[in-house]
């Protein structure tokens, strides 16, 4: 049986380095400028390689293991992009154009998810695969390409897509290191943001990697009774056992832990679980993004008004706590993560 051919996009530099150790150290950095800044992914068009290196490559490597299958471009800009891997599962990303020119990647780290979020699309699929590096990267090389993004133009990048990165903490990992490279994408870990449901054991060994990402807890609850019903997963790990976790985990000192906090009409917007949350948070250095609940067909909560989302909002400022309300980007084509993969299962 011929050799597999490895996923470009899953080396490191230095394990790239390693897999061409017959040719000079440094044509691995001009692979990387090709990719990553000049998105140039036929190794026939790397002008400046050997051709021997060039047959090399497209005998031994392939920058092909995963399709854009779909897309849908919100009015304000924002596009969903839905992949298809070589063994024919479906993922999705989303480019999201923010104020001043700024753009955010969000990206996903699994097909489906094991969290199981009672207002998640995704979770209905149950859980497939992990994502591996390769195929989280792709998502940054594609959008950049496609978006005709400059190399050297900053851009966020949040794993906040499908599934739960920290339980893909070794791809994760990985697909922040490839990211970061400055021989590449060069996007730097301030602007990497990991967001979790909240795996407290996984928050503490993120602490201990000491990546320097930035965090991103979806607590959307202040008791333990509405995030479990929210969030199963809260049996396993509850709301005390992340907050001390956080508590211990090494932030940049100008950077803050985000709390998303997903507000729904007359469950949890109010004044008094407001009051909770400030307690909650009284002794980490916070953040909190307030989101509108966005109802689905067929789902049970509401959205809460305008006037009780700014005055939650209100109450946590006079306290002390920063807080945002999430602008909301890209509302026409993504509700919920996993929509666009679940209309493609209906197709
Ligand atoms: S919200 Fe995120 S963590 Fe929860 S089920 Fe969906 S993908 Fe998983």
């Amino acid at each position: 049986m011929p050799n597999e051919k490895k996923n470009i996009f899953s080396l490191t530099l230095q394990e790239l380095e390693e897999s061409l150790s017959k040719f000079h150290k440094f044509r691995a950095k001009q692979i990387y400028n090709w990719l990553y800044t000049k998105y140039e992914d036929n190794f026939d068009n790397m002008l400046n390689l050997p051709k021997e290196l060039r047959e090399y490559l497209k005998e031994n490597f392939t920058t092909k293991l995963v399709d854009m299958v779909k897309f849908e471009e919100s009015k304000d800009g924002s596009v969903k992009y839905l992949f298809r891997t070589k063994d024919n599962y479906t993922y999705e990303s989303v480019f999201l154009k923010m104020k001043e020119d700024k753009y955010t990647l969000c990206l996903s780290s699994q097909i489906g998810c094991k969290v199981g979020c009672s207002f998640c699309l995704t979770a209905k699929g149950g859980f497939i695969r992990n994502l591996d590096s390769g195929e989280m990267v792709y998502q940054v090389f594609f959008i950049k390409k496609i978006q005709n993004i400059p190399s050297n133009k900053a851009v966020n990048i949040v794993y906040m897509g499908m599934g739960e990165p920290l339980d893909n903490l070794e791809n994760t990992k990985k697909c922040i290191e490839i990211l970061k490279d400055n021989n590449g994408l060069d996007i730097s870990v301030r602007r990497q943001t990991i967001s979790t449901s909240g795996l407290a054991p996984k928050i503490k060994k993120l602490g201990e990697l000491n990546l320097g990402v930035q965090l991103a807890i979806s607590l959307h609850a202040v008791d333990d009774e509405l995030r479990t019903e929210l969030m199963p997963i809260n049996k396993a790990y509850n709301i005390e056992s992340i907050i001390n976790e956080i508590a211990n985990f090494p932030i940049d000192n100008r950077k803050r832990v985000m709390f998303e906090y997903l507000m729904i009409d007359g469950l949890n917007d109010g004044l008094d679980s407001a009051k909770k949350l400030v307690a909650l948070l009284n002794k980490i250095k916070a953040k909190v993004n307030l989101i509108y609940f966005n109802p689905h067909e067929g789902s049970k909560y509401k959205r809460p008004s305008k006037e009780k989302v700014e005055s939650f909002r209100e109450y946590l400022l006079k306290k002390g706590l920063l807080c945002t309300i999430r602008e909301s980007k890209g509302l026409d084509i993504s509700a919920a993560c996993g929509q666009l993969r679940e209309r493609e299962k209906t197709l």
